[in-house]
């Protein structure tokens, strides 16, 4: 029998040229908006017009979905019109059911924007699954899952929410953007389609905004179709230099990851301990009231994020990130460069995250440095 590549040797493959007539080992990247007929009217390429496919996106979304064992994957403009997408495949009088601290502006966009479309949701716990059951009525179309969520880390059970939907009949849906298929595979779970921000780890250098939908087998056809529809309807798609960067990212997002996590734990481990700090939310440190699960899910690692809780107030906890000279005040993470930020006051209205914490994305820097950083900021 022959034996299943590993994801090392997968994500190198799947991202190399594929019939280029130069030879080239790098990819090419094609700014062409637009393809060339022949003269019976026939395009030879296959490629019509760049928002409906182009070589740089195809390359891209084909690697999305060998990497992730799916069946398909489209590539977006961020994460945020992945998000969209998914949404705007419901229907009016479709019910969702989303984690209640998923990604803010997941909240926000069904809030101020999908209420309209007679969209309804109800935010649960989703580390009750006697709560996720409990949300789901006869509307229930789509069980939206981000674990472990953003930013108080908490993990939730795929494969349980997974047979939920699956006896609901809903489709199934995880944003895997803080673990990647490196650390957290989804689909093997039983969720119908993955949703990434590849603006994050797959690019990794927080230089390319862009978004993907992997789909698995599992996934319904006709919805399937209606995600590419509306893929190209609504045109929010990534330009070919994004693609070709998301692209090359691939090629070292486990190396990159992998030390992230590394650094993360011993971050975590370094300032669980530390009497100043109130508490680290962090999957992998046996304190997470997930832990087990999290060791199930993500064998590798958690992940390369983390939060913590110190002082009282956001005032104390902004005079502590003030000190730090190695973490960037800045939003985002999963770049090659350490991350802190004060969660509320990014996150404002839609904000249910305590005034004292701090979110820490973890680079790829030396740990001896990053922990003295901490080490002399805490002083
Ligand atoms: C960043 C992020 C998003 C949104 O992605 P964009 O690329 O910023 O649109 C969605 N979910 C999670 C978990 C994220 O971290």
């Amino acid at each position: 029998m022959k034996k299943q590549k590993h994801f090392e040797t997968i994500a190198i493959q799947a991202t190399e040229p594929k019939q280029d007539s130069t030879g080239s080992v790098a990819n090419a990247i094609y700014p062409s908006t637009t393809f060339r007929r022949e003269d019976d009217g026939s395009f030879k390429s296959g490629f019509i017009y760049s928002r409906k496919l182009n070589p740089n996106r195809q390359l891209l979304e084909s690697a999305l979905a060998e990497i992730e064992g799916g069946h398909m994957a489209l590539a977006f403009a961020s994460g945020m019109a992945a998000i969209n997408t998914v949404l705007q495949s419901l229907k009016a009088g479709d019910h969702v059911i989303v984690p209640d601290d998923a990604y803010y502006e997941l909240r926000r966009t069904l809030g101020e924007l999908f209420s309209h479309w007679q969209l309804s949701h109800t935010q649960v716990d989703m580390t009750d699954l006697a709560a996720v059951q409990a949300a789901v009525n006869e509307n229930t179309r789509l069980i939206w899952i981000e674990s472990p969520s953003n930013p108080l880390l908490k993990v939730s059970d795929i494969k349980a929410i997974a047979k939920i939907a699956l006896q609901t009949g809903a489709v199934c849906v995880v944003d895997n953007t803080w673990c990647t298929p490196v650390l957290q595979r989804p689909m093997e779970l039983g969720v119908d389609a993955v949703m990434y921000s590849t603006t994050k780890y797959f690019g990794g250098h927080s230089d390319s905004l862009s978004g993907a939908l992997v789909v698995g087998e599992s996934a319904p056809t006709a919805w399937v179709e209606q995600l590419a529809n509306i893929q190209n309807l609504s045109g929010a798609v990534p330009s070919a230099f994004d693609c070709w960067l998301i692209t090359r990212g691939i090629k070292t997002m486990k190396l990159r990851l992998m030390q992230q996590a590394k650094n993360a734990r011993q971050l975590a481990q370094y300032l669980e301990q530390h009497s100043r700090i109130k508490q680290v939310h962090f999957p992998d440190l046996p304190s997470h009231p997930q832990h087990e699960l999290a060791m199930l899910q993500m064998p590798k690692g958690s992940g390369a994020m983390l939060s913590i809780q110190v002082g009282e107030n956001q005032k104390e906890a902004m005079e502590l990130i003030a000190k730090l000279k190695l973490f960037t005040k800045a939003t985002s993470l999963g770049g090659v460069e350490s991350l802190v930020e004060h969660r509320r006051s990014v996150e404002k209205g839609a904000s249910t995250t305590p005034d004292n914490l701090i979110r820490i994305s973890v680079g790829i820097e030396h740990i001896d440095d990053l922990i003295a950083d901490w080490q002399n900021a805490l002083n």
